[in-house]
């Protein structure tokens, strides 16, 4: 893979060379606006020589759920988009850390797209190197955004729709510019809901809490693969409920967790230092145990992983 741009893209059921995919100017606009999309991760393990996509069935069937929120058509199932996948990686011969993009978006160019409700639709998918940070010593600081979360009846924060990505992103801009690396967004209910791109996990008192599935988040796979770790390899007590910002404040250990996120400790929210200001020893533990499952180090977890064998990386 060119450290710029993949190879080949897989584009409306063809795989193609990345200069041939493209479209005219004037599709620019309303196409993207309901545009719903996945972000997926492979791991590369160097020993196996494998790359081991993290969880793709769970991504496809969160992309046909959103998909059918914003009534788009997803004609593909997900058994085909599976072996795309797998194809598409191979071809471009990733054998590193890497990220996988479906995005499928209204493909009618009309000029009337505003209205139209996409019983057309094309996919893309796109792959481009994204190394871990699990393992390194990588903490943030946060602050608790003046942006409220978008709302299930405002724009649904289940589902990964382009446009929920503005009101991560003022939060983002936000707090860059007032000198903190990300920002926790209050809900409606001015509940913790999540932070740009990731979700939310404290540790308080011996306990794991995480705000529940109507606190206005992303349906996160990273999020219940941490509860199920948590649980069942660490042992510790996980608890989904509303949470309050001042919880954090008070936590013992705060990470943000999410396919880019992966899990990455926040050791500092408002000037408030959260625990010893260090990364938390569960934190630290459950990235451990995370990594160990993303690499194929653990085989508890196998079947989260679907396994791409470099020996069937395909010269073209
Ligand atoms: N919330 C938002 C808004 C996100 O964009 C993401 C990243 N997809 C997450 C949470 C984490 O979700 P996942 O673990 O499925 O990547």
């Amino acid at each position: 893979m060119s450290n710029e741009h993949p190879e080949f893209l897989w584009w409306n059921g063809e795989m193609r060379k990345w200069d041939d995919a493209t479209v005219h100017v004037t599709d620019l606009g309303w196409s993207t606006v309901g545009a719903v999309f996945e972000g997926i991760r492979g791991y590369w393990n160097s020993d196996n020589q494998e790359l081991y996509i993290f969880r793709l069935a769970e991504h496809l069937d969160r992309l046909a759920a959103s998909t059918k929120l914003v009534r788009l058509a997803l004609p593909y199932s997900r058994e085909e988009l599976t072996s795309v996948i797998a194809e598409l990686v191979r071809l471009n011969g990733v054998q590193e850390d890497a990220y996988i993009r479906p995005l499928a978006y209204n493909a009618n160019t009309s000029g009337k797209r505003f209205a139209q409700i996409g019983n057309e639709s094309s996919l893309l998918i796109n792959t481009h190197a994204m190394p871990s940070h699990l393992g390194t010593e990588l903490t943030h600081t946060a602050k608790i955004s003046s942006w409220m979360r978008i709302s299930d009846n405002v724009m649904p924060p289940r589902v990964k729709n382009l446009s929920n990505y503005r009101n991560g992103q003022l939060a983002g801009f936000e707090a860059r510019l007032d000198g903190y690396d990300t920002a926790f967004l209050l809900n409606a209910q001015g509940k913790v809901s999540e932070a740009p791109g990731a979700c939310v996990m404290l540790m308080r008192d011996g306990k794991l809490i995480t705000p529940d599935g109507t606190s206005s988040i992303l349906e996160s796979i990273t999020r219940d693969a941490l509860m199920i770790l948590a649980r069942e390899v660490l042992g510790v007590e996980v608890i989904e409920r509303p949470v309050d910002r001042t919880e954090l404040y008070l936590a013992d250990e705060v990470f943000t967790c999410g396919t880019a996120a992966e899990i990455t400790p926040v050791v500092n929210i408002d000037k408030y230092e959260i625990g010893t200001g260090q990364i938390g020893p569960v934190t630290r533990e459950l990235g451990r145990v995370f990594e160990d499952v993303l690499r194929g180090r653990e085989e508890r977890f196998a079947h989260w992983r679907t396994r791409v064998e470099s020996k069937q990386l395909a010269t073209v």
